[in-house]
């Protein structure tokens, strides 16, 4: 395939990871956004070998390796005892089976890492304070439109601006995402408010009858992430920014094991953030021919298996592939598609069922549950 000229929607992890990715292959990208200023919110990400390959192509590995925290494993207790039910290793041998490091870091670490990879390889190819409002498909290329008026012409259009994506509303319909049942509650909390040596360096998620907690350190270690993740009624909007009175949340983990309390009661009173979590059903085509998707607009994921930002990360790499691969842009959106439909839907399927797991009703259910994970284990193949 020649150079295109390439123009993504949004510049989330997925956006700016697919524009380094296929700038570096050679196309011209402009990456669109909405918000005034770049700059993710605050909260924890983990990624995991198979988005690190990726990462690490385009340049981020190192700058990655130096902000991040390597876990030591996975462990997994019950939520009022803190009883170990499951542990696995993330740390060397995680490493030499898949060839890259499992590393949980700040979202805004990252999106500023991959921001400086877009610019080093072009300075001017974030806009922003670009909202997209639809597009117009031609037999030789999209064209994007702005809230302000303005548009931008590509060869090629990738929406890559997430859950309420514009360009997936006009491809398809503006059918939308369903409530999961469940919210996310998120928390950071500097380490000098806890006790010493308070929880190992690992991934650390209790579980609980109806709702689970994710606990794990950033930043070298100065901080602690905790994501709350609770059955509920009360819907919340689906931002990053909302945030609920603290007293909710400390009732929404009340009998939860004191290492639960520690962490809640350590928190700013105002700054405990909720979002509801929504989702859709995987989707077989998300391509015509001139435009395709990537990310959150077309396989939303549950955050249980950890695996949404990977996807999206992933897709850029394999549509850059298939690019490259085809000479026909509409069958490089096929062959792009068809790579990735049946592994996004397995992730987002698998992340549905971990919510059922981490959730199940009784100690007896779970230690069973895990047990027979133990049997056939599916852990560390991502
Ligand atoms: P988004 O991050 O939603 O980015 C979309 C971008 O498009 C945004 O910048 C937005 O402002 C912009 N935009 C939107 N509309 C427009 C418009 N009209 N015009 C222009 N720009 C627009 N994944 C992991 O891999 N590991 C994890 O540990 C993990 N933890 C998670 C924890 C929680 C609590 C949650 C909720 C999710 C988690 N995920 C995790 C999933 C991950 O956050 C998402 O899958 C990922 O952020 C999706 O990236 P994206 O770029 O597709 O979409």
């Amino acid at each position: 395939m020649p150079q295109l000229k390439i123009i993504i929607a949004g510049a989330g992890l997925g956006g700016l990871a697919a524009a380094a990715t296929l700038m570096k292959a050679g196309h011209q990208v402009e990456v669109y956004e909405q918000a005034p200023v770049l700059g993710e919110i605050g909260a924890g990400i983990q990624i995991s070998a198979n988005p690190m390959h990726v990462l690490r192509h385009i340049g981020a590995a190192e700058r990655i390796a130096q902000v991040g925290v390597k876990p030591g494993g996975y462990v997994f207790r019950l939520h009022d005892t803190a009883e170990i039910i499951q542990q696995f290793s993330l740390s060397e041998e995680h490493e030499r089976m898949h060839g890259a490091p499992y590393t949980q870091l700040h979202r805004a670490d990252l999106h500023e890492i991959l921001a400086d990879c877009v610019r080093a390889l072009n300075p001017d190819a974030i806009r922003l304070n670009k909202r997209a409002t639809g597009f117009t498909e031609t037999a030789d290329g999209a064209e994007l439109h702005f809230a302000d008026g303005t548009s931008a012409k590509g060869d090629l259009l990738v929406g890559a601006d997430g859950l309420k994506s514009v360009v997936r509303n006009q491809m398809f319909g503006d059918a939308t995402a369903t409530y999961t049942g469940d919210a996310a509650w998120r928390l950071l909390i500097p380490v000098e408010r806890l006790p010493a040596n308070f929880l190992e360096q690992v991934m650390s998620v209790f579980m609980g009858p109806r709702g689970h907690a994710v606990c794990y350190y950033l930043r070298s270690g100065k901080l602690l992430n905790f994501v709350g993740l609770i059955e509920a009624d009360e819907i919340s909007e689906e931002s990053w920014t909302v945030r609920y009175p603290w007293e909710n949340l400390k009732a929404d983990f009340e009998g939860w094991h004191p290492i639960i309390q520690t962490i809640i009661d350590a928190a700013d009173k105002d700054q405990c953030y909720r979002w509801s979590l929504f989702g859709r059903p995987p989707t077989m085509n998300w391509s015509t021919k001139r435009v395709t998707l990537l990310g959150d607009s077309v396989h939303p994921t549950l955050p249980y298996l950890a695996q949404g930002a990977a996807m999206a990360i992933e897709d850029g790499a394999v549509l850059m592939r298939a690019l490259d691969m085809k000479s026909d842009i509409a069958e490089a959106l096929q062959l792009y598609q068809r790579n990735r439909v049946e592994r996004t839907a397995k992730i987002v399927t698998q992340s549905a069922a971990n919510r059922e797991l981490f959730h199940l009703p009784s100690q007896a259910a779970m230690r069973a549950a895990f047990a027979k994970r133990d049997e056939g284990d599916d852990r560390n193949k991502w």
